[in-house]
């Protein structure tokens, strides 16, 4: 028996994606596929009629095949991924290769055959395609039935130019758009659930990730530092974040926690943390500000907290969790693989010099004069300075030319 070259098929949305707007995603798609897929067994990744197939070396296992379709499914601008055979424009050859992906498929009672072809210098139609590999499968499987409307499996024949791409086990994908085809945006990243998890559905909107994440240093260890890092390389898996500044932040705290209102410490820290936040998005030339914000969920996630953040800051910020529940943002880090890093006790800047009753409804003119005494240009200047890059693999990064 032959075997057939294994093939994985990458379907992406096509609703808005026009002219020129469609090949600009369909490169960038392309690019991040192949940077991301340097570590299996992939030969290359070609754009054909409509979407991106992986041809996998000769040899590869059905194992390996899975692997690589799971490294995909998470990846923003990927709809669904579908894994199965390219064989000869041969309808003997696509019935064994049809059986081939059945057999892929894992268990089942019912299927159906859905052939297409492109090129209509195949002399089979899509009709017959379906009634003669249908032909072929009931042969092979008499105890199964064939069902035309929500059948357990569908066995699909795609006959193209050169080729026929057979494939039955197919996943949907996270969707959006690819990393790298809408801006770049500058996230504020603990180790906590939230934040974690805002960063990834900014990129699987598109934008390419910079994170800043602030650390209890020197006034606490860098545990926080290295779990933060441990999330980034989660999300470095798909290409969705491509630097971590990581800035010492304790000497300020302490600092703020001894001249300020106790109930106040948390909107100075935050302040504090916006306004160098948006200084590093000026030098990587990030348009936004990202963050894990949920509305009331926690003291400092009030309507009037929130807008004394603001008001340190220029760029728009976006907030991407503001109307879900911590359930729904929990199943994302979940299905991210961010979670159990982020369940971890460390102890971060968020736990350091916390007042027992913050305030939850700040008033800006307060808060001000509370800050007045402090060198806060001063500060974040230092605070900038101080920051440490940390790179990832992400293929539409670039870091800033300066530094
Ligand atoms: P998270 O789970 O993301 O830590 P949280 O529920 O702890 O969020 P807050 O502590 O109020 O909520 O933080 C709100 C947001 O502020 C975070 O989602 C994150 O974007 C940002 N932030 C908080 N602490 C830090 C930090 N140490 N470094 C960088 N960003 C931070
Ligand atoms: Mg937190």
């Amino acid at each position: 028996m032959e075997a057939f070259q294994r093939i994985i098929l990458v379907h992406y949305h096509e609703i808005g994606l026009k002219g020129h707007n469609r090949s600009t995603f369909e490169k960038r798609l392309q690019k991040n596929l192949e940077a991301l897929l340097v570590l299996w067994p992939v030969v290359t990744v070609h754009r054909v009629a409509g979407r991106l197939v992986v041809f996998l070396k000769e040899g590869t296992s059905f194992e390996e095949a899975c692997a690589v379709t799971d490294a995909l499914v998470l990846t923003p601008g990927v709809a669904r991924v579908s894994c199965g055979f390219k064989c000869a424009r041969d309808m003997e050859v696509i019935g064994r290769a049809a059986l081939d992906a059945l057999a892929d498929a894992g268990p089942f009672e019912t299927f159906k055959v859905h052939g297409r072809r492109n090129h209509t210098d195949f002399p089979v139609d899509s009709m017959a395609i379906n009634r003669q590999i249908g032909e072929v499968l009931c042969l092979a499987h008499p105890d199964k039935r064939v069902r035309m409307k929500d059948p357990d499996v569908t066995v699909n024949v795609e006959v193209v130019q050169n080729a026929a791409y057979v494939y039955a086990r197919s996943v949907r994908g996270i969707g959006g758009l690819p990393v790298g085809s809408s801006g770049k945006a500058m996230c504020l990243l603990s180790s906590g659930i939230d934040s974690p998890v805002a960063l990834w559905r900014t990129a699987r909107r598109g934008a390419t990730c910079v994170a800043v994440t602030f650390s209890g240093r020197p006034q606490t260890s860098d545990a926080a530092e290295y779990l933060v890092d441990e999330i980034c390389q989660v999300l470095q898996k798909n290409g969705c974040v491509g630097r971590l500044y990581v800035v010492p932040f304790g000497d300020y705290q302490r600092e703020i926690s001894l001249m300020a209102p106790p109930a106040l410490r948390i909107i100075l820290y935050r302040r504090l943390m916006f306004r160098v936040a948006q200084a590093l998005a000026r030098k990587e030339r990030a348009g936004a500000l990202v963050t894990g914000e949920s509305l009331g969920q926690v003291a400092s996630q009030t309507m009037e907290n929130i807008a004394c953040t603001n008001a340190v800051v220029d760029l728009p910020v976006f907030r991407p969790l503001i109307g879900m529940d911590k359930l729904e943002i929990i199943g994302d880090a979940q299905r991210l693989g961010t979670f159990e890093i982020s369940s971890q006790d460390a102890p971060d800047c968020c736990t350091l010099f916390m007042p027992r009753s913050p305030e939850t409804h700040a008033k800006l003119s307060v808060v001000e004069e509370a800050e007045a005494q402090f060198p806060i240009d001063e500060w974040v200047e230092e605070l900038v300075a101080s920051a440490e890059p940390h790179d990832y693999a992400c293929p539409s990064y670039k870091p800033p030319k300066s530094r």
